[in-house]
């Protein structure tokens, strides 16, 4: 029996990995899980302890992903999580560890998670993405156009996954000069004739407008193999996982020993799949969400009360991929501490589709919550700045903005004979302004990006305009 992925919200048929991976939301509005996680035993931990990064990586997607023959899994992974394509390591990094750990004090660690071409956490999972999606597509006979809106990050990491793989094009949507120089020369440098960057002469949410009017026109989307490789994602769920448990082995005296993680949060993808390796047995003691100005996680976490924002009243921040007002991930938490109780989820969800907060007190769920480990704290610029500084002077390690939030809300947070692993998001040099802002000097980067400003860029502008766009993918696609 291969595994069962069930929508959150119960009216959605059951289906299989292969099945869900290439799709977006479930046909209920509701987001795919596992009907049930794995566990794995103390002694298959303890078996697991050794393992390199790719050993580790089977042994845990092979459970997700049972409806792929395990020795083409293997192959996949062989391919993805490599030392050539996590290449931007840091002086002293096993290249092989793929996510090395660094010790800022006995018990305080930072895990790497930014040595990916695009120098953030993204890659890890949208890596190996690229790789299946190339497979499964290639079984079905079938292709798939990608459409997407960025602000930098998250364009950027799929299509360095996408670029050059069979079957796919990549058709990203960006707000014209609002990203910053690096970011926009990351996308824009790329020559793959697969990979389209379209500049929209306006704001990101205009460029997300225009995806949904895409995906919302059923026929074209059905005509053109229209998809999305969004955070809700569940093959990038999956793939976060396994770091969490590289991390514990690294981190553990003694396989048993507890263990906190801090997560800086945005769409609650990253923090999601620590919660699963939780569930999947994994001795995590607390998983600190942190959050920057833009604190619907944290009030949630805090309160009880799910209230998510506008646009409007969504700040732009100095750790700008957490600006987030609704965190598409948080549905699939939920989902968990009601039990699955798809009823009761759905009814909460109506409202929160309506623009509506909801409140967990009420339902009784608020008593429950305290099983998950959940803590959280919310993260200023001032603060920011201070902890960039601070980790400079203390250990002399420059992180990144989005690193800081989640290494300040960890120190709010720690417990004595407890380590404490921050996940490193992103690498500082991504974020030259605001770590000028807190040093005085430039991070360093990576001597391959050297001058990546200046590499020709390959563009199309475009105006607000779907029928615009409609028709530069029909003209790219052809009738397939
Ligand atoms: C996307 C991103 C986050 C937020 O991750 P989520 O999975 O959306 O919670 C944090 N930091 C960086 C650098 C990111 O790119």
């Amino acid at each position: 029996m291969k595994m069962q992925y069930v929508s959150t919200r119960g009216l959605a048929p059951a289906q299989t990995f292969s099945q869900i991976l290439l799709g977006g939301l479930a046909s209920d509005g509701g987001l795919y899980l596992p009907d049930q996680y794995p566990v794995f035993r103390p002694d298959e931990l303890a078996a697991m302890q050794r393992m390199t990064y790719r050993e580790l990586a089977v042994t845990i997607l092979s459970r997700f992903a049972d409806d792929i023959p395990v020795e083409d899994l293997r192959a996949l992974i062989e391919k993805t999580w490599t030392p050539d394509v996590f290449g931007y390591a840091r002086a002293g990094d096993d290249m092989n560890d793929i996510t090395p750990l660094h010790t800022l004090e006995p018990g305080l660690h930072l895990l790497a998670l930014s040595n990916g071409p695009t120098l953030a956490f993204k890659d890890v999972a949208m890596q190996w993405l690229g790789h299946l999606f190339e497979y499964v597509l290639a079984r079905n006979n079938s292709t798939l156009n990608i459409v997407g809106a960025t602000s930098g990050d998250t364009g950027s990491a799929a299509e360095y996954a996408m670029r050059g793989k069979r079957g796919i094009r990549v058709f990203m949507l960006s707000p014209r000069g609002k990203m910053t120089p690096f970011q926009t020369a990351q996308m824009y440098s790329l020559q793959d004739d697969n990979i389209f960057n379209i500049a929209v002469n306006g704001v990101f949410d205009d460029c997300q407008d225009m995806v949904k009017a895409i995906s919302n026109d059923l026929p074209f989307k059905e005509t053109y193999h229209i998809g999305a490789v969004n955070s809700i994602n569940w093959g990038r769920i999956a793939a976060q996982i396994v770091y969490y448990f590289k991390a514990y082995f690294s981190a553990a005296d003694h396989v048993g020993q507890q263990i906190s993680f801090a997560v800086p949060s945005g769409n609650f993808g990253n923090a999601c799949a620590g919660h699963i390796a939780r569930m999947m047995g994994l001795p995590i003691a607390k998983l600190v969400v942190a959050t920057n100005e833009n604190d619907v996680l944290d009030e949630f976490f805090t309160t009880g009360i799910y209230r998510p924002r506008v646009a409007a009243q969504t700040w732009h921040t100095s750790s700008p991929s957490m600006d987030i007002s609704k965190a598409s991930n948080f549905e699939r938490f939920i989902a968990d501490v009601l039990g699955r109780d798809s009823m009761a989820l759905r009814e909460l969800w109506q409202q929160v589709d309506r623009g509506e907060a909801i409140d967990l007190r009420a339902k009784g769920v608020w008593e429950r919550m305290s099983a998950y480990g959940m803590v959280s704290g919310a993260n200023t610029h001032a603060s920011r700045i201070a902890t960039i500084r601070h980790t400079w002077q203390k250990y002399g390690t420059v992180i990144d903005p989005h690193t800081a939030d989640g290494l300040a809300v960890a120190l709010a947070n720690r417990e004595s004979g407890v380590p404490m692993v921050v996940l490193e998001t992103a690498q500082p040099a991504k974020f030259d302004d605001t770590v000028r802002e807190a040093l005085g000097f430039l991070p360093q980067r990576p001597a391959a990006l050297a001058g990546l400003e200046n590499l020709p860029q390959r563009f199309v502008e475009m105006g607000i305009d779907v029928v615009q766009l409609k028709r530069m993918i029909v003209s790219k696609t052809g009738w397939e």
